[in-house]
């Protein structure tokens, strides 16, 4: 058996997805098409990107 270690090597940098902080909770990994944050519930600002 392969341990779960090894899996991680198949990531590629630039394919993260976009993200944006929380301004209540500073959470820095809520999704950037969130409409509220995850952790506590805050209400999130629709982002514009571009
Ligand atoms: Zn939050």
């Amino acid at each position: 058996m392969i341990s779960g270690a090894s899996m991680g090597l198949g990531l590629r940098l630039g394919d993260e997805k976009p993200v944006k902080t929380c301004p209540a909770c500073l959470q820095e990994d809520i999704p950037e098409g969130a409409s509220k944050c995850r952790y506590c519930g805050t209400e999130q600002l629709p982002v514009r990107v571009g």
